[in-house]
């Protein structure tokens, strides 16, 4: 029988934090889309994006099964927000973007990993 991967996502700044979680609710891979159209491509669903670390967690065969993807949320509006990836605070939305993409080191091993 094949493992079930579940993909979510929450908004996270102006972006979506998008999870790929194991059947144990072990957390296989974090990713940050641009926007909801790139989570199928970013997550595998239509690529090979992760797919090593699907075959690593689960290497007797795995699906991949879309749940909540949530764009909008209160999470948009605050000024106060913390790095999924870090846990640093106090960003506001652009600020986590800039922090994403240049700062953040847990962000980066994430997707080196
Ligand atoms: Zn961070």
């Amino acid at each position: 029988m094949k493992h079930k991967i579940v993909v979510t996502a929450i908004p996270c700044g102006i972006d979506l934090l998008v999870t790929a979680t194991a059947e144990d609710g072990e957390i296989i891979a974090r990713h940050i889309c641009s926007k909801e159209a790139n989570i199928d491509h970013d997550t595998g669903f239509t690529s090979d994006w992760q797919h090593d670390k699907y075959d690593k967690y689960y290497p007797d065969g795995w699906e991949l099964i879309k749940g909540a993807i949530i764009t909008e949320g209160p999470e948009l509006a605050t000024e106060d927000l913390t790095c999924p990836f870090c846990g640093d605070i106090g960003y506001d939305k652009y600020g986590l973007k800039w922090h994403l993409m240049h700062s953040c080191d847990d962000y980066e091993n994430t997707e080196e990993e």
